[in-house]
């Protein structure tokens, strides 16, 4: 059984794509098979793992928008994870996919004859346009990177009045499974009574442990490793570690069915 996760903010830089490349290398640190989707044109996933989009003949764009199999794309990465890499090109997929029928289905279509991968993890772009409106109808479950300031729950309704649309039309079985605090400063009041306010106005499930805020995180996507492998013992690595465990748990959790939206 795999369990496709979309990791997801429509806000830059809450840390989804360093996220989705570290609780992917924890989870692979744990045997399990983890394929990674790149989905931001900007190909932060992608470069973050080492590999130069500019190298690359094939990757998600052509999956997404020309029928190309997703094992001609799919290339192994150092962090013992595979990775669908995109490229820039992936902009104009999106413009593309914008006027076809059943755009919202594209990444589910395009990811359904591949098995035996536990996980799949969906770094989408951000915004709220055609990639991640499919990247959502693909996945079981949305996590929330958020970082905790005043100001970063202003997103957090119309991301999920987006969910509760793609629950509608596209993909009712779609579970939020909670907020990922992120760019945590422990050190402050601050950022648990923010975090305590986002939880309660929209009744969302905070995942934890949060991540700490730690200039580690800048030197990883240089090295093209996760922070897994570059500081292994770090208090940033060994929270993803923990973050990845509490996953696979919630992963095991029985479904809850829901009515029609
Ligand atoms: P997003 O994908 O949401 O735009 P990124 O994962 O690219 O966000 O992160 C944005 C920036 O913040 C990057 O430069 C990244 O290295 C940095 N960053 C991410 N997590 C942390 C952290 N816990 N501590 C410090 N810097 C971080
Ligand atoms: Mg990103």
């Amino acid at each position: 059984m795999t369990t496709t996760l979309a990791i997801a903010n429509q806000k830059g830089g809450v840390a989804k794509t360093t996220s989705v490349a570290s609780i992917g290398a924890a989870l692979a640190e744990l045997g399990h098979s983890v394929l990674l989707v790149d989905l931001d044109p900007q190909a932060c996933l992608t470069f973050s793992l080492g590999i130069d989009p500019e190298d690359l003949e094939t990757s998600v764009h052509h999956v997404l928008t020309k029928g190309i199999d997703a094992t001609e794309a799919i290339i192994e990465t150092d962090d013992g994870v595979d990775l669908l890499p995109a490229t820039i090109e992936l902009a104009r997929a999106e413009a593309d996919l914008l006027t076809r029928t059943g755009r919202e289905h594209v990444i589910k279509s395009s990811l359904e004859e591949l098995d035996g991968y536990d996980w799949v993890l969906l770094d989408c772009p951000p915004s709220l346009g055609v990639l991640t409106v499919a990247a959502l109808t693909a996945a079981d479950g949305v996590l929330i990177p958020l970082q905790c300031e005043t100001l970063s729950h202003r997103g957090v309704g119309q991301l999920l009045d987006t969910v509760h649309d793609v629950r509608r039309f596209t993909n009712r079985s779609l579970d939020v499974w909670g907020v990922l605090p992120t760019l945590y400063d422990g050190r402050t009041n601050h950022a648990r009574t923010v975090l305590e306010t986002i939880s309660d106005t929209y009744d969302l499930e905070v995942v934890e442990p949060p991540i700490p805020k730690t200039i580690k995180f800048a030197e990883a996507p240089a090295a093209g490793r996760s922070i897994l492998a570059t500081s292994r013992s770090s208090k940033g690595a060994q929270a993803y570690r923990e973050v990845a465990a509490n996953l696979v748990r919630r992963s095991q959790r029985p479904k809850v069915k829901r009515k029609k939206a």
